[in-house]
């Protein structure tokens, strides 16, 4: 393997499942230290010793909930000291929330999509940017949707779609305001994606009998016969990481097999 990433650290939030697990074993394989951000739970302990059986002491679990300011802060401070610097932030944990008719959804219901999804992506640069431009260099990405600007067809999403929408912008006001420390920004929009996703939905009985469930229609990704895999995002995100997109900052890269074309 190519080991694009000896040397450098990594934080990748949401690393205990789906898109995050992937993108931390394909960069560990390639030589990355990697900080696996996400809520205390066995999958992400399972991910450390995973990666740490592959590169013994590559992986360190942080128990960290992305929206929450302080841990967020302890968190990183906690990393750079761990593994003596940041060279790359995969901002990707996220939520599908409270799924609803708008005027059924709670306020509650509303913030807390807002709080993980944006919020959570804010502080993921808030306390790196200052890593990376002491260094010179740097390479962010935040995991958007098609959901957030093209498929719109999936009723009751539209405190995620919001977020989504509002990551993509972040993503470009960030690239601007970084590009003269080198440090680029990058934003990925997957399809679908074969992840647990879905168990992060809100249940809410009485929403259920009004919804229409997101069922994934044969032949909705033209290149592929059901949803996208994990490694397959990995692939592009590993990509915008490395010295390979060098030139490629405020880029929004939809990863969906054509899905957004039907
Ligand atoms: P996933 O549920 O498999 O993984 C997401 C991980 O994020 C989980 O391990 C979860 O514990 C963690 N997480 C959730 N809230 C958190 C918080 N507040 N703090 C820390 N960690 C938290 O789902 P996935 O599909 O891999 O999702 C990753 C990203 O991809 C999300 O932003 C999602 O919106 C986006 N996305 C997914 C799809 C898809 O079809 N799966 C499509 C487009 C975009």
């Amino acid at each position: 393997t190519k080991q694009r990433f000896a040397g450098r650290t990594a934080i990748i939030t949401g690393a205990g499942s789906g898109i995050g697990r992937a993108t931390a074993i394909q960069m560990a394989s390639e030589g990355a230290n990697i900080a696996l951000f996400d809520l205390v739970n066995d999958r992400t302990s399972i991910v450390e010793r995973k990666l740490n059986s592959m590169r013994e002491g590559c992986a360190l679990a942080v128990d960290v909930d992305t929206s929450d300011p302080g841990r967020m802060e302890e968190a990183v401070r906690r990393t750079v000291e761990h593994f003596g610097g940041l060279d790359i932030v995969f901002a990707n944990a996220g939520i599908n929330g409270s799924i609803g008719p708008i005027e059924e959804l709670s306020i509650e219901d509303w913030q807390r999509t807002l709080s993980v999804n944006l919020t959570g992506t804010f502080l993921s640069l808030k306390y790196t940017i200052p890593h990376m431009k002491k260094k010179g260099k740097g390479s962010i990405i935040i995991t958007s949707s098609i959901n957030g600007n093209r498929r719109f067809a999936s009723f009751g999403f539209s405190p995620y779609s919001t977020t989504k929408a509002g990551q993509v912008a972040f993503a470009k006001m960030a690239a601007l305001e970084l590009a003269k420390f080198k440090v680029r920004v990058n934003v990925i929009s997957p399809g679908a994606i074969a992840t647990n996703i879905d168990e992060s939905t809100e249940p809410n009985e009485e929403l259920e009998s009004i919804i229409i469930p997101m069922e994934f229609p044969e032949g909705q990704q033209p290149l592929a016969d059901g949803p996208g895999k994990p490694e397959d995002v990995a692939k592009l995100v590993c990509f915008l990481a490395s010295d390979e997109s060098s030139h490629i900052t405020g880029a929004q890269i939809v990863i969906d097999g054509a899905e957004s074309l039907l």
